[in-house]
């Protein structure tokens, strides 16, 4: 019996992509950057949820584990802006990164305190977000948006923050979720 070579890989992507390892292998991009921003190696996975759009895993003694799991569509919205692509989706995107810092905080902080954790991401946002090195334009409407999709958290995330004040009342935009 002959197998095409073409079919021996047909089937070996198909392994890939099924194996149960594919799924927990990290992204390098999204590691780094949220090594950065914690301070330490911290790896980024990519997976598909439901649920969460990100999440990490605080341990029995309060500290965390250095992994960060985001949804996949989270992933591929922060990493074509740290590609430095055009923004296609202001709302979508900047939820994306605000996603990322968020979790990055709480490994950061050591802290499962919701507010604290999103209070602190939001008042570093605009850094982060100058940091990409878009056109001022793009960053004041990546840093409206990420307000906007802040104000849409339940209030245990929001509580005692402070957004900067007239801004969300000026923009008029919304925030598109995308899946
Ligand atoms: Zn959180």
């Amino acid at each position: 019996m002959r197998i095409s070579l073409k079919w021996l890989v047909l089937v070996f992507i198909a392994l890939l992509a099924y194996a149960p390892w594919a799924s927990k292998a990290s992204d390098s991009i999204l590691s780094d950057y949220a090594s950065t921003i914690v301070g330490q190696a911290v790896e980024v996975h990519c997976i598909y949820m439901t649920e969460n759009e990100g999440y990490t895993q605080p341990m029995s003694d309060g500290s965390f584990e250095y992994d960060i799991w985001l949804k996949k569509g989270v992933c591929r919205n922060i990493k074509n802006l740290l590609l430095h692509k055009p923004i296609y989706n202001y709302g979508a995107q900047s939820w994306a990164l605000t996603t990322i810092i968020h979790e990055s905080y709480h490994i950061k902080l050591l802290s499962t305190d919701e507010s604290l954790v999103e209070c602190t991401a939001m008042r570093n946002i605009w850094g982060y977000i100058v940091k990409l090195d878009y056109t001022p334009r793009d960053n004041k409407r990546l840093y409206e948006t990420a307000w906007i999709g802040h104000s849409y958290l339940p209030e245990e995330y929001t509580k005692g923050c402070k957004p900067p004040s007239g801004l969300l009342i000026e923009t008029g935009l919304e925030v598109i979720y995308e899946a």
